[in-house]
């Protein structure tokens, strides 16, 4: 049937959907706990049965998010996929972003996908490096941002001085939702500031399985609690004082962080951020598209690439293109248009993944991911429409700060060597400069974080059948450029300029001493930063 035909039901329907749809990521540090508490929220919705150990990753044996053998052989989480489940009338797409920081690009890609971020902070730690990254990135998409303050069950920083902090280093304004009663290591349990109740901290069993909280009113926590209650009263008062009330649009707009204390590892406090997430975070809503003007969620089926992932199953030698639903009603068999090339395109295999689980998904709405499986034209970027053309925005490249030549070992093996780059350029694995100096023979890559590199190596040895041999540049910043750079700087050293195959030309600097030399003595260069940091 034609989605255009608007059915009063039929939009009705996907109006309720959308609303119900609640997508977000997790942005943290490396071991602030986003695995552990994506393990509680999974288990909390009942979609596994027991979380994994979550005693550390040495020991732990397979999580929901792993996947790759590198990252179980590193103990890090490189893949991206979606993890959906109901809480209470809602739908909770949570998307899994990986925690090291050498694979920020493919974070960001995820956040373009989402409507909200929850920022886990290690009590003991407050902001790190990577969270500040991953903030700034959110702050960029305006993505509103629920903070919630891990490990307070291990000893670690004061509760007001980790608000100071979060109100000087990311400009948002705290608002208490649950406030720890006891320090950290020594958690009693929370202020439920919403149903002004305390919800009492129970250790159980290393999170294998929900904790049932008990609550009690004000009175009979001030009985069992004493000081360590009426702290928390004080200091959670103290913060509200200067903030006023909760502030949902605050929170929406980006200039307020709703503020929750977990213990990921002991499941407490993750029913709590699932209520927050249902009961004030954005739902699916009509996105822009490159015009900036948005496209109704009742229009006809349309969603962008955000992600492409091959060799997630060894078995299948496959290839996945997760979709962010954006409009209208995903149904697994509808051929849709890609807007780039405009092909039509089957979506015969359709699922939900998540780690090693794999669903048939045979209906998505607004806010929802979906796997098309064999996906190998699309690209990261990609919009899909099932009537009524749309494009929307393209996800922009980080600021590449390492680089390297890349050969063919066996140079029989150029055609595979040439297909596995592009492939790997295709799904955002790596940045791919070129010139005319270097020839096809010899592309350059570019990379955020260093990893990114192993991950080529492998893919291109084991996917491709082209193992390559990597040659590291000198090279450790970029600004974009135009095409009269190219000769310009053809014979300068520490400087060289490529094209990326966005278009963009990139002009390579050893390091900023480099690029000021270049700058003073080539005065009508064009050389602008790369908006997107890393
Ligand atoms: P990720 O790198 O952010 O995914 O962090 P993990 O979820 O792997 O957690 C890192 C370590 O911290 C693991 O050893 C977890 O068991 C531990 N951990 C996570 N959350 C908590 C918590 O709330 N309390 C305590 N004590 N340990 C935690």
């Amino acid at each position: 049937m034609s989605q255009d035909v608007l059915n009063p039901a039929r939009v009705q329907e996907i109006h309720q959907e959308a609303a119900r749809r609640r997508t977000f990521a997790v942005i943290s540090h490396p071991d602030a706990g986003k695995s552990t508490l994506t393990e509680a929220l999974a288990l909390h919705a009942k979609v596994i049965g027991t979380a994994g150990a979550s005693s550390g990753k040495a020991n732990r044996k397979e999580t929901v998010s792993d996947w790759m053998q590198m990252e179980k052989d590193r103990g890090i989480s490189i893949s991206s996929a979606a993890l959906q489940f109901s809480y209470r009338d809602s739908v909770i797409n949570l998307l899994d972003t990986p925690g090291h920081a050498d694979f920020s690009e493919d974070t960001y890609r995820v956040l373009a996908a989402v409507d909200c971020a929850v920022m886990l902070v290690d009590a003991a730690k407050g902001l790190e490096t990577q969270t500040m990254k991953l903030f700034e990135v959110c702050k960029q998409r305006n993505l509103p941002i629920i903070t919630v303050i891990n490990k307070w069950d291990r000893p670690g920083l004061d509760a007001l001085a980790l608000m100071d902090e979060i109100t000087e280093r990311t400009g948002l304004q705290p608002m208490p939702l649950t406030w720890a009663v006891g320090i950290s290591g020594d958690f009693r349990g929370v202020w439920d500031l919403r149903n002004d109740r305390f919800a009492r901290f129970q250790r159980n069993n290393a999170g294998a399985s929900i904790a049932l909280t008990e609550y009690f009113t004000p009175e009979e926590a001030s009985d069992s609690q004493g000081v360590d209650w009426s702290n928390a009263v004080d200091e959670a008062g103290l913060v509200i004082e200067s903030n006023l009330e909760f502030d949902v649009d605050a929170f929406h707009a980006g200039t307020a962080t709703p503020i929750l204390f977990s213990s990921a590892a002991l499941n407490f406090g993750v029913k709590e951020l699932l209520d927050v997430l249902v009961d004030f975070a954005p739902h699916a809503a009509p996105r822009p598209d490159v015009e900036g003007s948005p496209r109704p969620v009742e229009s006809a089926f349309s969603g962008f690439v955000f992600k492409v992932q091959a060799g997630m199953n060894k078995a299948h030698r496959d290839h996945v293109a997760f979709i962010r639903v954006c409009s209208g009603v995903f149904e697994r068999g509808m051929v849709v248009t890609q807007t780039r090339t405009g092909k039509s395109f089957a979506t015969k295999y359709a699922q939900q993944v998540f780690g090693r689980e794999r669903e048939v998904i045979d209906e998505a709405y607004p806010g929802d991911v979906v796997g098309l499986v064999n996906a190998s034209t699309l690209r990261v970027g990609d919009s899909l429409f099932l009537e009524g053309a749309v494009e929307y925005p393209a996800i922009p490249l980080f600021a590449p700060e390492h680089f390297q030549v890349a050969r063919s070992k066996d140079p029989s093996k150029f055609k595979q060597f040439r297909r596995g780059i592009e492939q790997l350029e295709h799904e955002g694995v790596i940045q791919v400069l070129r010139s005319d100096l270097r020839g096809d023979q010899s592309p350059v890559l570019a990379a955020v974080g260093p990893m990114q590199f192993e991950v080529v190596e492998d893919r291109m040895e084991h996917d491709f059948n082209a193992p390559l041999r990597l040659e590291r540049l000198p090279y450790s910043m970029a600004r974009i450029s135009t095409p009269e750079a190219m000769p310009a700087l053809a014979n300068v050293v520490g400087a060289e300029v490529l094209l990326r195959s966005d278009g963009e030309y990139l002009a390579l600097f050893n390091d900023i001493w480099a690029l000021r030399r270049i700058e003073k003595n080539h005065p009508g260069l064009t050389l602008v930063p790369i908006g997107t940091h890393n």
